[in-house]
């Protein structure tokens, strides 16, 4: 086979992939759109088992991966998910590539979502940065651990909207806001990629592939995977410039998402996927669906039968179906057949997916080197990367008194309070499978790095963190799963928290979540925290001795209580490896935080859904009234986070007028009035006072992560034109950009005070 065309590197992609398209049967080319989960990689099985020799138990977890071996070798796979290991990845792809009828190689997808062996920040982390820089050099290290694995693509970044908490999968995207969101999309598409556009990567890079497509996030009552709602004009400006930004920086896949949209599936939505995907966008990659969401179809009620689902499925845009078991894809032949679909459809999906093959270079090099993998997976510079991406991410919600930072000078004990203290498994949070536990710093074992030999640093569980009333479907796939302990006595512990908080000189608590109490299959019907956590913080705050809350969570939760009588509270989210010493260096104040909400926390789970740039009717002065039993106002907006610093603002510049079309300069001068060199977090926010649609009463145009020495000023600057001003209208059903007067703020947080005008003329 090796002097066939299609295995020549010296043609075009072109050219091999239309000499290999003249040699597939109509079966062979739905089996390169079927990509299978490889279910091993979570068991016990040995690598490369064999079926006959495993007892009766393991026979029945194995068929699944058995039946993948076998569609592999007929050539019925064309990708597998889910395999994490060098030596797995290369068992299967010998089987394509030495036994499949034309060796055509897989890709291998995987979740890369924070990290593979080094474990970032969750995305929701992340994107609290506001630092898209720093965002895109975790990924790249991210890509070059699964690369180094035999990964090629990543089901990421998540890049859904949500302005739910309840839902549990706000903690894999940027929060709530178009415009951060994009940035953020863009930086983690680069990072995946190398800075490469397409599929022709380097070998330290992997596939990005941008999800869920469209308005998961927007699932009715936070519930994951139901139904979303979203007018054309959300659509348009809120939940789709992610997206067309990961698509602009150069995405190679995409993925299509589950729930129903507006009346039909989003995996069977011809508009989303084929009309402004590539027809507007001009997107060229390949799009894979949302595990079994093709299969979906049916049960959906949209498909008559598994036929017409994958025929549906096919002619909508979907390139790819992602599946555990008895593709619907497998029946494309059939479809074809029955004139369902055109095997010229067909004909296109197989190509997008075999030139990604091609220009990843997979037919000359469709291994991964094994011996190579160890010295990738431990790189110390990892780490540190990680710590350094951590420090980032902490948003300092509340320092009363400047309770915050520690002196370890002058502490002689403290008191680190939590289950979620000691739980290295939780400091990591979802969506990991290849991470190593024991390499997980713990915010405790991080506090009594930091306070050294002179402080008495002690423990106390506490009251456990009540867990899930239902399990999470990844607990099967993560053995690490933290439970509390056998024979744990809620009320002893309790006893034994306030015991230690009085002797000791401050109490550091960890309130929060477990890692598994949020992600996807983990959505919540309140924020309050899990199990008597509220009790035991009032409690320790009683004592009378001062006390620091750390929350761990991917969410916001409520801490309407907490606001009132704890000092200082840090969000910590789930920090990832070296969390634990990127939040005792926030702690001690060895550096000031910096990140910034990229959600509005609410007070209380009735006043969600709750985001920043929200409309406005009537009654502006009574905005704060809407509901008579609870302040209508968040109790943290977008963008906040203090500082150990103080920043002050002026300056605010525009050139006063400018036309429709041309771009304003906007600049600003922040003003570190304090003696602590820190980062700071500029935002620049507008709200259009007419035009031809309503627009929301603030919107995010432009934002900057910078350092600013103590004592001195830095002019940032930002521009204002018609990509930022421009916006659909549901009244003309087009991108519009009107002539009009913008109120224009800069600071620190969306309800930055330092206000302007910018008027754009027609
Ligand atoms: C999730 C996707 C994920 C896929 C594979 C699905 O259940 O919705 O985000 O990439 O599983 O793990």
């Amino acid at each position: 086979m090796t002097d066939l065309p299609y295995r020549d590197p010296s043609l075009s992609t072109a050219e091999r992939v239309d000499d290999l398209m003249s040699r597939l049967s109509v079966e062979d080319k739905a089996g390169q759109l079927t990509q299978y989960f490889y279910m091993a990689s979570f068991g016990e099985l040995p690598v490369d088992f064999d079926f006959e020799a495993l007892p009766p138990e393991a026979q029945s977890f194995a068929k699944q991966p058995l039946m993948v071996k076998d569609a592999i070798a007929a050539g019925k796979a064309g990708s597998a998910l889910f395999v994490k290991d060098a030596a797995t990845a290369n068992i299967l792809q010998r089987k394509a590539v030495e036994e499949s009828p034309h060796g055509i190689p897989l890709i291998f997808g995987y979740d890369v979502i924070h990290g593979f062996r080094t474990i970032f920040p969750v995305p929701i982390a992340q994107a609290a940065s506001w630092d898209p820089e720093a965002v895109e050099a975790g990924q790249r290290i991210a890509a070059r651990e699964a690369r180094a694995v035999g990964i090629h693509w990543a089901f990421a970044p998540m890049v859904d909207i949500a302005r739910d908490p309840r839902w549990g999968r706000i903690i894999e995207g940027a929060g709530e806001d178009p415009c951060l969101g994009s940035a953020i999309a863009a930086a983690q598409v680069r990072g995946f990629q190398g800075g490469v556009k397409g599929n022709a990567i380097g070998d330290e890079s992997i596939l990005a592939g941008p999800k869920h497509f469209a308005g998961y996030g927007a699932a009715v009552g936070g519930r994951d995977y139901d139904d979303a709602d979203i007018s054309d004009s959300e659509l348009r400006n809120v939940y789709l410039p992610p997206f067309k930004a990961a698509v602009d920086a150069g995405a190679a896949n995409l993925m299509s998402a589950y729930m129903d949209l507006n009346g039909v599936p989003a995996s069977a939505n011809r508009w989303l996927l084929n009309d402004v995907l590539r027809d507007e966008w001009g997107f060229t990659g390949w799009v894979v669906s949302d595990a079994n969401a093709i299969r979906s179809l049916e049960t959906q009620h949209h498909a008559k039968d598994l036929t017409d689902a994958g025929a549906r499925g096919l002619h909508a845009g979907n390139d790819m179906e992602m599946c555990m078991f008895d593709p619907a894809f497998n029946r494309l032949p059939d479809a074809v057949a029955a004139g369902l679909v055109s095997e010229e459809e067909l004909d296109a999906s197989v190509r997008r997916v075999l030139t990604a093959k091609v220009e990843l270079g997979l037919f000359e090099h469709p291994y991964a080197d094994e011996d190579a993998v160890a010295a990738v997976l431990d790189a110390a510079e990892h780490r540190d990367a990680a710590r350094a991406s951590a420090e980032k991410t902490l948003v300092l919600l509340r320092n009363e008194g400047a309770a915050l930072p520690l002196d370890a000078d002058a502490l002689g004990s403290i008191a680190v309070i939590g289950e979620l203290a000691d739980s290295p498994r939780d400091t990591l949070g979802p969506w990991v499978f290849d991470h190593d536990t024991d390499e997980a710093v713990s915010i405790l074992a991080g506090i009594k790095e930091r306070a050294g030999d002179g402080v008495t640093v002690e423990h106390v569980p506490g009251v456990k963190v009540e867990p899930r009333h239902f399990p999470s479907m990844f607990d099967r796939m993560d053995p690490t799963t933290p439970q509390t302990p056998e024979g744990h006595d809620d009320d002893a512990e309790l006893a034994r928290a306030i015991e230690l908080a009085e002797r000791s000189d401050v109490a550091v608590v960890v309130i929060g979540q477990r890692q598994n109490q949020i992600g996807e299959n983990a959505s919540a019907g309140t924020l309050e925290l899990p199990g008597r956590q509220l009790e035991q913080l009032q409690a320790l705050v009683a004592t009378g001795t001062p006390v620091v809350a750390l929350v761990m969570s991917g969410r916001p939760l409520d801490l309407r209580w907490a606001n009132e009588h704890v000092p200082a509270i840090l969000q910590v989210w789930y920090p990832g490896t070296r969390g634990g010493e990127a939040v005792a260096s926030a702690l001690f104040g060895d550096v000031s935080p910096a990140g910034r909400l990229p959600i509005t926390w609410p007070r209380h789970v009735g006043q969600v859904p709750m985001y920043h740039n929200h409309y406005r009717t009537f009654q502006p002065e009574a905005q704060g009234q809407r509901y008579w039993d609870e302040e209508s106002t968040p109790l943290y907006p977008f963008g906040h986070g203090l500082s150990y610093a103080a920043f002050s603002y002026a300056d605010l510049r525009t050139p006063g007028t400018v036309a429709v079309g041309e771009t304003a300069t906007v600049s600003v001068a922040v003003t570190n009035d304090s003696s602590v060199d820190a980062e700071d977090v500029v935002q620049l926010y507008v709200h259009q006072r007419h035009g031809t649609s309503t627009r929301p009463i603030r919107e995010l145009k432009g934002f900057r992560r910078v350092h600013v020495p103590a004592g001195e000023t830095v002019t940032v600057e930002f521009e204002l034109g018609p990509d930022q001003l421009r916006y659909w209208s549901a009244v003309t059903r087009e991108w519009v950009q009107d002539a009009t007067v913008l109120d224009v703020w800069a600071g620190g947080s969306s309800v930055a005070e330092l206000a302007t005008t910018l008027e754009i003329t027609g």
